[in-house]
């Protein structure tokens, strides 16, 4: 029951997130800008401390729901994981094991992420370099520049269509393709299908190693009763 509430929830948010980046007439964004507001580093960036303090105490209490159900690129990186799943054989869909957490590749990346995030704050190519590894980014640019021209194509469509009808509701758009924004886009999303499941999170994302360093004093975090434990290593796979 749990498990399909945060599929339900985290869909909605990836839709609604997606369509932040995507839509073209502003409704998006009229309507629940908020979306992007509760993302950690914009957040942090915006000063924003309400959302601050809900963050770190939703993590204190309940651990990394916002990995789980508001980070975009972390519920395309299930989306993905289940996708492959679906194609693998029945082999594959059970080899997704437990490793341990790369700590020194993590706390590298956290310490050059927020150096270059200090340093953004005056220096645009420290910003753009922070941009690289901050998840919402990431997840912005795939959005923007993958799926952009088929919603702008959709939208034209639909403009053509109304216009045949005397209805001008839609209005067209052009694309304009950047190329450099593309060319990360594409080498993000590659990065990203290719790894196995949240290897992103588990070893690289900057938002995760703070949400994790927060989650291991987690209230209601999972603790396994080792006088108990059998080591069928069953909760591993699933
Ligand atoms: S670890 Fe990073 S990329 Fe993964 S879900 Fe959490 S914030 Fe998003």
């Amino acid at each position: 029951m749990l498990k399909r509430l945060r599929v339900i929830i985290a869909v909605a948010s990836i839709v609604a997130v997606t369509l932040l980046f995507l839509d073209v007439s502003g409704f998006a964004a009229r309507h629940w800008a908020w979306m992007a507001k509760i993302q950690l580093i914009p957040a942090l960036l915006s000063l924003n401390l309400i959302v601050l303090a809900f963050l770190i105490g939703l993590t204190l209490l309940m651990g990394r729901i916002y990995c789980s159900v508001i980070c975009p690129l972390g519920i395309f990186q299930d989306i993905t994981a289940r996708i492959r799943k679906f194609f693998a054989g029945k082999k594959a869909r059970n080899s997704f094991r437990y490793h341990a957490e790369y700590r020194y590749v993590r706390y590298t990346v956290l310490t050059v992420f927020a150096v270059l995030l200090i340093l953004g704050l005056t220096n645009l190519t420290a910003s753009a370099l922070a941009g690289l590894l901050e998840p919402y980014s990431e997840y912005g640019r795939m959005a923007s520049q993958l799926l952009g021209p088929l919603y702008d194509s959709a939208n034209n469509l639909l403009a053509d269509w109304s216009a045949a009808r005397d209805n001008y509701i839609f209005s067209h758009v052009a694309h304009a393709t950047q190329w450099p924004v593309l060319i990360v886009a594409v080498l993000t999303f590659v990065v990203i299908v290719l790894m196995p499941r949240r290897e992103y999170c588990n070893t690289i994302c900057p938002v995760g190693s703070i949400l994790g360093i927060l989650a291991k004093h987690a209230w209601l975090r999972p603790v396994i009763d080792t006088s108990r434990c059998n080591g069928c290593r069953k909760c591993e796979r699933n």
